[in-house]
């Protein structure tokens, strides 16, 4: 089956498991709210902003076109993109939004060590994670792209942005995380203050579920249909980033997933099946679900130690859950799930 069609599916299930969990809470619970919800298909996943309150629909239709306008401008396949432009080399004049990205895609990558790399691109592509065919390429290939990877051969300056040749920026592990933030601004600025914003998993919540109660968000089951557990929140993001996500079999029967160790060049098998990020702001929360996931089960705790600006969920191949203190209150596991072992994390 291809790939694209392959991935689609699963994020249909994705997104039926999200509405499974969803379907409690009522549209328009206090009878008088509007409910208005906007979907579409932008940065290669289903998108959906569902808005409540007298401005929901002309605010939703904004966000939506907000998002589209984002992709257009970080697309690294289209053409006519910016990010298609940078990567051409050389020094190239971009929007604020675009700057800024790159700007905190670089500052993640400090941050993480090297975890999240925006560079990586010309080995996503060698994987075919990026438009093609998926292929295992052999480790000389995969040695030879890794000279052109390293976030700190990128300059911003400014709007300006400059590549060496051959160095490429993927927006693939943050884009949608950045656009979920803007699609909020959107929506807040036109007056709505109950929304669910969910690009491709990467969830937004503003405020209270038009009733006054918390939103419910699922966590997928990484090793099955369904949800582990539910996470009740309100007034922040929630990204997962996970091996069932994207990937592919190769002939011998290994399966490789879509995010790669920048260090080897090779996608991550290690101790994690999955990060859920709970923070403030959708762009941290889908730079940590990758970097994390990089990291491994170790790592993910230290960051956590290091910085506490966010909560995670940690799912591993030891079949047990690792929560931090933070969130251990408002994640309840699935029925089926009750006897899962559930660690909680502390500073
Ligand atoms: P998704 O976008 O599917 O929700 P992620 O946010 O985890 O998942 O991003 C994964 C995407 O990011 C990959 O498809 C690839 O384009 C890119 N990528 C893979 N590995 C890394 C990495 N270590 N650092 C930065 N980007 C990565
Ligand atoms: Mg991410």
């Amino acid at each position: 089956m291809p790939l694209l069609r392959r991935r689609r599916i699963k994020i249909i299930l994705a997104a039926v498991c999200i509405a499974a969990t969803f379907c409690s809470c009522s549209f328009g619970g206090r009878g008088s709210e509007n409910a208005e919800k906007a979907d579409f298909f932008a940065m290669d996943t289903y998108m959906s902003v569902t808005a409540y309150g007298e401005s929901a629909q002309k605010a939703a239709e904004l966000a939506k076109d907000e998002v589209q306008r984002l992709d257009k401008l970080w697309s690294v396949t289209d053409e006519n993109s910016e990010i298609f432009a940078v990567n051409g080399g050389g020094e190239v004049s971009v929007s604020g939004e675009t700057a800024q990205l790159i700007s905190f895609m670089l500052e993640m990558a400090k941050r993480t060590g090297g975890a999240l790399e925006p560079t990586l691109y010309p080995v996503v592509k060698a994987w075919g994670f990026t438009g093609g065919e998926n292929r295992v390429p052999s480790g000389e290939e995969i040695q030879e792209l890794l000279k052109n990877v390293g976030y700190e051969k990128v300059t911003v300056s400014g709007n300006n942005v400059t590549l060496p040749s051959g160095v490429m920026l993927d927006t693939g592990a943050v884009g949608k995380g950045y656009a979920s933030d803007k699609a909020a601004e959107i929506l807040k600025e036109n007056g709505v203050d109950s929304a669910l914003i969910d690009l491709g998993g990467n969830i937004v919540m503003i405020g209270r579920k038009p009733d006054g109660k918390e939103w419910k968000i699922g966590v997928r089951d990484p090793e099955g249909n369904g949800v582990v557990g539910v996470i009740s929140a309100s007034d922040c993001a929630i990204v997962t980033s996970g091996v069932y996500e994207r990937n592919f079999t190769a002939a011998d029967g290994t399966v490789y997933g879509h995010i790669i160790d920048p260090k080897s060049g090779a996608p991550v098998d290690n101790d994690i099946l999955s990060v859920t990020i709970i923070a403030s702001e959708g762009r941290l929360c889908d730079a940590l679900s990758t970097a994390l996931f990089v990291m491994g089960k170790d790592g993910a705790i230290e960051h956590w130690r290091t910085h506490k600006d966010f909560e995670m969920i940690m799912l591993c191949k030891d079949g047990q859950a690792y929560v931090t203190e933070g969130i251990k209150d408002r994640f309840e596991a699935d029925e089926k799930h009750k006897g899962m072992k559930i660690n909680v994390i502390t500073g």
